[in-house]
């Protein structure tokens, strides 16, 4: 049998908080018990808010917190080209349009539509499918923009994307947490549509979440996606370009968020429950785990 191969994948665009901690450690501990591999990775491809003062602090948050961790770290401002031939082979199977509207446009969309009494519809995460060019510019705007250097986004034709696979998309879900871990998979039923056409890159970025991370869990040969809550249902989109691009299938375990004591969910902005802000004011490790519910 083939080991299990689990990582970690922050985005060093601000200090590792509580949420990290948590999801370092069950991964960290998952492959311990499965006797696999834990690697880490860099996820910074928005290169102006990851910066390297940011990823040399959160490595040391990581030692910190005693993880095992396993080499190569993969860090994706090393990887364009990876993405960028991904993201051509979708382009090949016309799946992919450039979309020019801007976030203040497609706000003054949705607000006009919205006074009409009804509601545009909503991703998972709570923001507003693309409504298409069409719907706010003219046939003469989008050629216009489309023959200057006006910013664009490259998205996926989710209609002709589903169209492509054909039939019912899952993923495989298991337990996160203690016994759990151990527990036989479930089938989840992916719904990528609830996302819409989603951004897979842009005019100065090769590539977007989405798709970096479907990629590298390929080539990192991940068996097993181990993260928050949060990203539950961007598994769906996960599944579907795996498909598209005919990537291996991992098994996904999602586990709790840590809330603030405000009941909201951490956020990096947060400095209060940095990883690092705690360390200076004292926290054992004992007591970091204590607070984490591990
Ligand atoms: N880079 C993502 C984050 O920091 C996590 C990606 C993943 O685990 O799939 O939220």
């Amino acid at each position: 049998m083939t080991k299990p191969v689990f990582r970690f994948a922050p985005s060093p665009n601000g200090h590792l908080h509580l949420g990290h901690a948590l999801s370092a450690l069950l991964n960290a501990r998952a492959a311990v018990a499965l006797s696999g591999r834990f690697l880490v990775r860099v996820e910074d491809i928005d290169q102006t808010r990851c910066t390297p003062e940011l990823e040399q602090e959160m490595f040391e948050d990581l030692a910190w917190l005693g993880l095992p961790l396993d080499e190569p770290v993969l860090r994706q401002s090393e990887s364009f080209p990876r993405y960028r031939d991904a993201l051509e082979r979708l382009q090949d199977m016309g799946l992919v349009y450039p979309a020019y509207l801007t976030r203040a446009e497609i706000k003054a969309f949705v607000a006009a539509f919205e006074t009409g009494g009804k509601a545009w519809p909503r991703d998972p995460d709570g923001a507003p499918l693309y409504p298409g060019d069409a719907a706010v510019l003219s046939a003469q705007e989008i050629t216009a923009r489309s023959g200057s250097d006006a910013p664009f986004a490259l998205r996926l034709d989710m209609v002709k994307a589903l169209e492509r696979i054909g039939g019912p998309l899952c993923w495989q879900e298991a337990g996160a947490e203690g016994e759990a871990l151990f527990a036989p998979p479930v089938a989840v039923v992916a719904d990528p549509a609830a996302w819409g056409d989603v951004v897979l890159a842009r005019k100065d970025t090769p590539t977007s979440y989405h798709l970096s991370v479907v990629v590298d869990d390929a080539r990192q040969n991940i068996t097993d996606v181990l993260r928050g809550r949060d990203l539950y249902h961007a598994t769906g989109v996960h599944r579907l370009l795996q498909e598209l691009l005919g990537l291996p299938e991992p098994v996904y375990r999602h586990h709790r968020l840590i809330l603030g004591e405000d009941g909201r969910k951490l956020s990096k902005s947060n400095r209060d429950t940095s990883i690092r802000a705690l360390r200076a004011a004292g926290m054992s490790h004992a007591e970091l785990r204590k607070r984490i519910g591990l």
